[in-house]
């Protein structure tokens, strides 16, 4: 294989040597199944393409100073993929399932991890879709559950930087009791109108209020929000936010640094008292936040007054980034080294 550039891939799609499957048939899942092709040959009437029965995953796995792999949190991934198959009523994959594939697809394409000082990473794909066919609006009776993974570059190339967004009231991405605490495919769907409005207007990303009074902070795009004010963590309480792994690690992190940890329902005025902000998700661990603007009522919050990423996302940022590429004690026990 000619050297990638590592250094220089893009968060794209990049064919790779294999992808694992596991079929679920008549009331149960199969072994596990090892491809080397890039399609799925489905039934057109599957419940995945036409009633959005359809729930993923996304983790890395990262190559250390000293050539070993290691992946994080999969069994948060395994847990949170079931939490979604109970939401959108999937048979539930077994967590040494998932871990098992997992650990299989990671092995089989192990010339396409980067390596340790080029900042990138292998980003690991778990998809589960209804393959079943049904004309009414029923779940599917037969499932496929798919990993790929393909390699990925730092999210900051310039170096860990900051950026704008903007508060979105026009569009939502989720209802209070809709599928917003799920990762499904339909919740992003949705939040393409709002996505390509904020980018439109020169912004990063869209933020979301809480869809019933807009009053309350939800989501940073299809990242977690979390402020940070007087040595306290605080991150929004709110039954249509997706659970994000990342935002779990920073408040244990957080924890760790002697801070106090708030997870309550976060009013938009309240942007105005943080010290810091950030985004926070698998892609760019955090994504330190420079402004929030709330165009529609002429308010902008301005949290990084010099444009610079604050201490508190840095030390975060880099703590985090250290567990995971092995340059710092995994005390926690989130990482599995392959
Ligand atoms: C995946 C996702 C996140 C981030 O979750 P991580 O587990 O930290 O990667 C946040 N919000 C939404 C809507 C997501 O889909």
């Amino acid at each position: 294989m000619k050297e990638l550039d590592w250094a220089n891939l893009p968060f794209g799609y990049m064919k790779t040597d294999y992808n694992v499957r596991v079929y679920y048939r008549n009331e149960q899942w199969g072994e596990l199944e090892v491809c080397s092709e890039e399609t799925i040959p489905m039934h057109m009437a599957a419940t995945c393409l036409h009633y959005g029965q359809e729930a993923f995953e996304g983790l890395k796995a990262f190559r250390g100073k000293d050539g070993k792999v290691r992946i994080f949190r999969l069994e948060e991934n395994a847990a949170r993929l079931q939490s979604t198959c109970r939401g959108i009523l999937m048979p539930e994959l077994p967590t040494e399932r998932f871990k098992e594939a997992i650990l299989k697809v990671v092995k089989l394409n192990e010339r396409f991890i980067p390596p340790y000082e080029s900042g990138a990473s292998l980003y690991i794909r778990p998809l589960l879709v209804g393959t079943g066919a049904q004309v009414g609006v029923h779940p599917a009776n037969e499932y496929l559950f798919v990993v790929f993974v393909t390699p990925v570059g730092p999210y900051f190339k310039g170096g860990f930087s900051t950026n704008p967004y903007v508060i979105i009231r026009e569009f939502d991405r989720s209802a209070p009791l809709g599928t917003g605490i799920y990762k499904v495919g339909g919740n992003y769907a949705a939040s393409l109108r709002a996505n390509k409005k904020a980018h439109d207007l020169g912004y990063a990303c869209e933020f979301y209020l809480d869809a019933k009074e807009k009053k309350y902070i939800d989501e940073c795009g299809a990242a977690n929000f979390f402020g940070i004010k007087d040595n306290t963590y605080i991150t929004p309480k709110s039954t249509s936010i997706l659970p994000s792994i990342t935002n779990k690690s920073l408040m244990q992190l957080a924890e760790d640094m002697g801070m106090k940890v708030e997870r309550r329902p976060v009013p938009e005025e309240e942007l105005s008292t943080f010290e810091e902000a950030g985004a926070c998700g698998t892609a760019a661990v955090i994504s330190p936040i420079e402004r929030i603007d709330d165009v529609e009522n002429g308010k902008s919050y301005v949290i990084a007054k010099d444009g610079k990423p604050g201490p508190v996302c840095t030390e975060l940022y880099n703590k985090l980034r250290g567990i995971q590429y092995g340059d710092e004690p995994d005390i926690h026990g989130w990482v599995t080294i392959l």
